[in-house]
């Protein structure tokens, strides 16, 4: 191996050999020099305080936790042991205001390897032992005396393994970096001029290496560049793909089945809901592709929004099509959207609207009967269908539309940024308008990153007259009264005329959880929703899961025949077949239902106005944001509502007050918030999950705002005049670096 004739991509056998190689690939799958390079320290001991770790270190241990410290050996003893057959070596350690002990058994020799005085890097797990804190047999590197030359000033620390230790690791990456020819660099000189980046090579170079804070500082910021930029020309290139075609213009007209439509709105529109409305009205009247994200908390009225747009098309001679995850949801979609329109949307049946403005809305799910769905797939190819709810499954598979001019996509953030592009591309000359609407909003960077490809718009207001909904914790563990009580309530609710969701985190029986209607709920999955590892419950559990969590065809006959004895109840679940889940759901809609227990198919969209209570059950297991939304499925009417967390969890754990904290947090954008905080921060942006890798190792949606938007105005500059990157080879090589080659497909359909 010659010096400098190692790439980015040369292997790492290649570049260190199968014994240094092969423990990289298998326990943390670094596969090239690229890879490995891009394995970045977690944190750095600063080498030049002699005896104290950084001071930006957490100094307090917690038993089990594995550590790597830099540390002076006071004493070191060595002997047999009194009980057991055996020796025993023990050296005394203080690392900055921490002491230890490291135990070794059966290795005598450690106590020449560390004579009082040695200075050394020691990795291994922290335990209590006899009052103190102590390393069992931990690994360690000898640092030689005084300051050694050969390490950095900062000593990087790893994201390691117990079977690769991190020093291991930053040997292979010195010894990389020795051999390592110049990487060219993607970013153009100006770019780095203007923003003040370091170049590639030496970034890579000091990230490891740091001799100081500001080199660090300096290395780090030009690699979230890197990964900041990469992402934004993804997202912008794919807007330009998506806009490269006219969208059908559907000119708004006030002698329509629109103007009909509000002239018979029983209530007044928000402000928001009025501004919204016309910002998409002015895009949709041109052959500019409406490309919008309309984020509105739960109950802030998208749908009437949304339905308005559809009907400015359906005024224009063309379809809608609106998108719902689930068929449940689906469903009440067409029921809700017919019930608005009332008249204007039974077009060929007698009680149709007599000045002619009517339409129809044709449901179109995977569980249809074989004749209603001939007759569904008939009305949009027709046209007779002036909106078409179906689920995104059913409509993808080739249905045919006489004219389609909009797609609504309702609850995104069920979709994925790759579902988004097939909605576009369509065949034909034109591309329709897209909507998407999500419930659960996504501060500004957050959207800027995951959906980057589309505007945004915001419904900021609730309609008038809405009742706060009152929220809490209930530890039944440490407070089996208040969940007596709550059953109570739920008879006081029903007796007041109005009805309770009782919420589960399982199905049950064959103890399956909710799964048929997988969701991506982290950015990972939204940037790949193939992904199998992600299902409704992906967000984290708690750490010990004594008992399964509980399911909806156990709970419910013990609420039947226990605390909830005499009410109507109904179970609700995804592996139901639809007809009997719509049958539910509608009984539910018409009170004929006091107690709805179900699992989170309730979760989106489910809109009963008469229903004022929710009790969620181990709510610990459920994910901030899925709370939020199931949460909003009551305080939706005038009556005064409430929702109860209730968990076994501990008082004083962490699972505990994230329910306390999300109860103390109304407003959707504060928990967005919230979710992002109690989140892993790579779960948010996807760094890895399983095992998968991804571009985004560094970026982080909450420290790295400002510099999202930096890099997003840069990369509209670079696809405004080169929309393929082909006179950019480099940055179409960071492109896909960062976000993979599948999500870098609108580099070659342009
Ligand atoms: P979202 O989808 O944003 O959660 P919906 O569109 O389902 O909310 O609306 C929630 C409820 O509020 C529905 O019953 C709807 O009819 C009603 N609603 C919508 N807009 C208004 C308004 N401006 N005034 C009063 N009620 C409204
Ligand atoms: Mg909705």
């Amino acid at each position: 191996m010659l010096v400098g004739v190692v790439g980015m991509e040369t292997s790492l056998l290649t570049a260190l050999g199968d014994k240094t190689a092969r423990p990289l690939a298998r326990q943390l799958e670094l596969h090239t020099v690229g890879d490995l390079l891009r394995h970045y320290p977690r944190r750095y001991i600063e080498h030049s305080l002699v005896t104290h770790s950084s001071e930006r270190e957490d100094q307090r241990f917690r038993p089990g936790e594995h550590v790597t410290l830099l540390g002076t050996v006071e004493r070191v003893t060595g002997r047999r042991m009194r009980h057991r057959k055996g020796h025993v070596t023990e050296a005394s350690v203080t690392a900055g205001t921490q002491h230890f002990t490291c135990t070794f058994f059966n290795q005598p020799y450690r106590e020449r390897d560390l004579a009082a005085g040695t200075r050394a890097l020691f990795s291994g797990d922290v335990s209590r032992y006899r009052g103190g804190w102590q390393l069992t047999a931990p690994e360690f590197i000898v640092l030689g005396e005084g300051r050694s030359a050969d390490l950095p000033g900062l000593i990087p620390v790893y994201p390691a393994t117990r079977k690769l230790r991190s020093w291991v690791i930053m040997m292979a990456v010195r010894q990389v970096l020795d051999l390592l020819d110049t990487p060219e660099d993607p970013l153009p000189d100006t770019l780095r001029a203007e923003h003040g980046l370091a170049d590639l090579g030496d970034a890579l170079r000091r990230v490891h290496l740091a001799d100081t804070w500001a080199e660090q500082a300096a290395a780090r910021r030009r690699l979230v560049w890197d990964e900041a930029f990469g992402l934004q020309l993804a997202m912008v290139g794919r807007r330009a793909g998506a806009t490269s075609r006219p969208a059908p213009a559907c000119p708004r007209r006030d002698d329509g089945i629109a103007a009909a439509f509000d002239a018979r709105l029983p209530f007044a529109l928000t402000g928001a809901q009025r501004a919204v409305g016309e910002s998409l009205a002015d895009v949709l009247a041109t052959e500019v592709p409406l490309n919008r994200l309309l984020q509105g908390d739960v109950g802030s009225g998208k749908t009437v929004v949304a339905l308005r747009t559809m009907l400015q098309v359906v005024d224009a001679g063309r379809q809608a099509v609106l998108l719902a995850p689930t068929e449940v949801l689906a469903a009440q979609h067409a029921r809700s959207l017919r019930a608005m329109l009332g008249p204007l949307g039974r077009a060929g049946e007698l009680d149709a609207d007599p000045d002619g403005h009517a339409t129809r809305v044709t449901l179109l799910t995977g569980s249809l009967g074989a004749k209603a769905r001939r007759e569904a797939l008939l009305d949009a190819q027709s046209g007779a269908a002036g909106i078409v709810v179906g689920t995104h499954a059913v409509i993808q598979q080739g249905v045919g539309f006489a004219d389609l001019g909009l797609v609504v996509v309702d609850e995104q953030h069920r979709f994925g940024v790759h579902q988004r592009d097939e909605l576009r591309s369509r065949p034909g000359a034109t591309t329709p308008h897209v909507l998407v609407m999500t419930a659960t909003p996504i501060p500004r960077t957050v959207a800027l990153t995951l959906y980057g490809d589309l505007d945004t718009s915001e419904l900021d207001e609730l309609p008038a007259g809405r009742q706060p909904i009152a929220t809490t914790a209930v530890p039944a563990a440490v407070r089996p009264r208040w969940l007596d009580r709550a059953w109570e309530r739920v008879h006081e609710e029903v007796a007041a005329g109005h009805q309770v969701y009782v919420v589960c985190p399982r199905i049950g029986e064959e103890g399956g959880e909710e799964g048929d209607e997988p969701g991506p709920r982290t950015a990972a999955d939204l940037l790949d929703p193939e992904d199998p590892g992600a299902g409704e419950d992906g967000e984290e559990r708690p750490e010990t899961e004594s008992r399964p969590p509980l399911a909806v065809t156990e709970v419910a006959p013990m609420l039947a025949e226990g605390p909830l004895a005499g009410l109507r109840l109904e179970v609700l679940h995804g592996r139901m077949p639809a007809d009997e889940k719509d049958a539910v759901m509608r009984a539910f809609g018409e009170g004929h239902v006091d107690v709805l227990v179900a699992t989170t198919v309730i979760e989106v969209g489910v809109d009963v106005p008469n229903a004022t209570m929710m009790i969620i059950l181990d709510a610990d297991r459920f994910g901030v944001s899925q709370l939020h939304q199931l949460r909003g499925r009551v305080g939706r009417g005038a009556a005064a509502s409430s929702c109860l967390f209730v968990t076994d969890a501990a008082e004083g754990s962490p699972a505990l007050e994230r329910l306390e904290r999300l109860a103390a947090t109304p407003d959707g954008f504060d928990v967005a918030r919230l979710d992002l905080e109690v989140r892993d921060e790579g779960d948010v942006l996807g760094a890895q999950q399983s095992g998968r890798r991804s571009g985004l190792h560094m970026l982080s949606v909450l420290k790295h705002g400002d510099l999202l938007a930096e890099a997003r105005e840069e990369a509209r500059a670079v696809v405004a005049a080169d929309p393929t990157l082909a006179r950019h080879p480099g940055l179409a090589g960071l492109v896909r670096s960062v976000v993979g080659d599948e999500q870098a497909d609108f580099l070659e359909r342009l």
